[in-house]
């Protein structure tokens, strides 16, 4: 079937702009880290939360991925981040081409953290390899806690899940037992925080994770 190979064809040339990407990050020492949730889950008000806690210590930068406007960007861009938009026209996810057109606008010499906000989807995001040092996947407590059943290539794909809104648990239907069942199956060892981006529980615990991971990185060179 002609399609399948045309898919393949787009993801063997997505992973080969993947690792040329992975080199150009750690030959500026940068640590990227690539955000994906379905919309609403709250990226942005955690990369706002970041912002705050570490612009004074780490040079940060945001790439912006949406599929239309600069909201997001513009919300970061008053907290102080340096950010750019990459908007998709119509694609539900960034791919390695988009990543290609946008870096070489950043001075990656003065970055130390790269966030990628990647578009709204639970699907296709966890597809395309954006040469990020980790994936980050965030998973709000209105949407349920059945998530990982019913898509999980972007779980299995995360190297850690941030569970946000757990200021809502009153209100919403969402079991963490049922959650972490069907985690063991599908990655047993993914680390979990949780979080409210709204009362700033959890956030320190996050940003203790990126700070963290940020020094491994710098003690394997
Ligand atoms: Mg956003
Ligand atoms: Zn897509």
């Amino acid at each position: 079937m002609t399609e399948i190979k045309v898919l393949q064809k787009v993801l063997a040339s997505n992973d080969a702009l993947a690792q040329s990407h992975r080199k150009i990050f750690d030959q500026n020492n940068v640590t990227a880290i690539n955000i994906m949730s379905a919309p609403g889950s709250g990226k942005t008000s955690l990369l706002e939360k970041t912002i705050e806690k570490i612009k004074n210590n780490k040079k940060i930068f945001v790439i912006e991925g949406d599929i239309k406007g600069n909201l997001d960007a513009m919300r970061l861009l008053k907290k102080g981040a340096d950010c750019i938009q990459i908007n998709t026209q119509g694609q539900c996810h960034l791919d390695g081409f988009m990543l290609s057109q946008a870096l070489p606008k950043i001075d990656l010499s003065k970055v130390e953290l790269l966030f990628i906000e990647n578009v709204g989807n639970l699907v296709c995001p966890a597809e395309f390899d954006l040469g990020t040092h980790y994936n980050v996947m965030m998973l709000s407590t209105p949407e349920g806690s059945d998530k990982p059943v019913k898509y999980p290539l972007m779980f299995s794909k995360a190297d850690l899940l941030l569970v946000n809104k757990i200021d809502l648990l009153p209100y919403v239907q969402f079991d963490f037992d049922n959650l972490e069942k069907s985690l063991k199956k599908l990655k047993p060892k993914l680390k979990l925080i949780k979080i409210s981006c709204k009362t700033g529980e959890g956030i320190e615990e996050w940003v203790d994770w990126v700070l963290g991971e940020i020094g491994k990185r710098r003690n394997r060179r």
